[in-house]
């Protein structure tokens, strides 16, 4: 079950709590809500024990959505989930854009400007923008959550396969030398590998058998680069000829080379890495194929957030992962910097930009609003605002957008930081 996150009087992050007990303690007095996203109590008072539970952030950093659980290691409790979405495309839409108004300089007559030369060095472990931000949103979420609930670990899946454990498994741990994992990685290193195909006759959706390129009869190894994927009849039909023997060097000299995985040559993810080891805490890394294995044994469906529960090695055995709802969070930005709009022609044709504060409200609150009877839109709303100058704003609210809602009728629920939360907090009613 999802639970709700507590902190001390003084802000202190203490062990979270079941919602029935969140809600106890709301009704009675005793709490109150400190913030609705992710939903966190502070109480009224010091407690009077405090047992810290051993909490483990998992991340299972993707590149369009993050998967975020917070796992108690002794009893395997999924604590608390969420995905975050980023939004690497709208940052590289809104650099290509102003790439090309820049560029519109060149024809365009404006004034001086003196020329820059040499003044664009990147720093040492520069990423592009649309990467770092999927770091930085992961990283604002682990600080986050360090805020609210006590971690003792991270642990954060950093390549697809990790090739040094494929290619020596007598360095690893034992479950990997011994049992199903070594075969499971291998196996699912060599489908990526070979794109799913037979390596001799390229047919794809067959029963795949592990071929020996150098066959073990002729002293060929186990190591992963005598290994290909092959079919029943091709692997038959090869017997114990070596692949060039059998009339396919090319196979032979392709598994010499290792898998170019995208996921170990990743900058981001070693740069999460680095970033995520700078929160002090002990930081444990796995790879894609120890996660799916992990999922697979536990019998959990595939989403984001189970991902990252099942991310390392020191997944408990048991994962109690029912009733769980996992925060689903857009990352959505904090308006725009730009002072000048300019037009399709790169000409600045609209009023410079005024204050985007009305009301005391900004784009990007969650708010509630009331409206009264008389008018036609009478009801009320919950939802993201988007901020009008006339005062007469928007809410997306879970159902739709609704238009024409007066600031003067919301009262703000969460100020904006960044995200859009499409559900969770919802252990508790909404008026708490
Ligand atoms: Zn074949």
């Amino acid at each position: 079950m999802q639970r709700v996150l507590v902190v001390s009087p003084e802000g202190a992050p203490l062990s979270p709590c079941r919602p029935a007990r969140a809600r106890w303690l709301l009704t009675q007095q005793k709490a109150a809500a400190l913030r609705r996203y992710p939903f966190t109590i502070i109480l009224r008072r010091p407690p009077s024990g405090t047992e810290t539970p051993p909490l483990r952030v998992k991340i299972d950093p993707g590149s369009k959505t993050t998967g975020i659980a917070v796992v108690n290691e002794a009893t395997g409790e999924v604590v608390w989930a969420a995905e975050v979405s980023h939004r690497g495309q709208q940052v590289k839409d809104a650099l290509a854009a102003r790439r090309a108004t820049r560029r519109g300089r060149r024809q365009r007559h404006t004034r001086y400007r003196p020329p820059r030369f040499d003044n664009r060095t990147r720093p040492h472990g520069w990423l592009p923008p649309s990467l770092g931000s999927r770091v930085q949103h992961v990283v604002t979420w682990v600080e986050r959550l360090r805020r609210v609930a006590p971690p003792t670990a991270i642990s954060l899946e950093l390549v697809r396969f990790d090739t040094q454990l494929i290619e020596h498994p007598e360095t690893t741990d034992i479950a990997y030398q011994q049992g199903t994992l070594a075969g499971w990685e291998v196996r699912e290193y060599l489908l990526l590998k070979w794109g799913y195909r037979c390596a001799y006759c390229h047919t794809e959706a067959i029963r795949w058998e592990v071929d020996h390129i150098v066959p073990r009869s002729r002293g060929g190894t186990n190591r992963v680069s005598n290994l290909a994927l092959a079919c029943h009849a091709c692997n038959q039909a090869k017997g114990d000829r070596t692949a060039a023997e059998d009339g396919h060097p090319d196979v032979q000299a392709q598994a010499k080379h290792p898998l170019k995985d995208a996921a170990a040559v990743n900058s981001t993810r070693w740069a999460l890495y680095a970033r995520v080891q700078r929160t002090g805490l002990p930081v444990k890394t796995g790879t894609g194929g120890r996660t799916k294995w992990n999922r697979t044994q536990r019998g959990l469906p595939k989403t984001h957030w189970l991902d990252a529960a099942c991310v390392g090695a020191s997944t408990p055995t048991r994962l109690h992962a029912r009733g769980v709802i996992p925060v689903v969070i857009q990352a959505t930005g904090r308006h725009s910097r730009q002072m000048c709009r300019p037009n399709a022609f790169g000409f600045p044709d609209k009023a410079p930009k005024a204050t985007s504060v009305v009301g005391g409200f900004r784009t990007g609150d969650i708010v509630r609003a009331v409206v009264p009877a008389p008018s036609v839109k009478a009801g009320t709303y919950v939802g993201r605002l988007a901020i009008r100058a006339t005062g007469s704003c928007n809410l997306k609210t879970a159902t739709g957008a609704v238009q024409g809602i007066h600031y003067k009728y919301c009262r703000p629920l969460h100020r904006g930081d960044g995200y859009a939360y499409m559900n969770g907090g919802a252990a508790l009613p909404p008026h708490a």
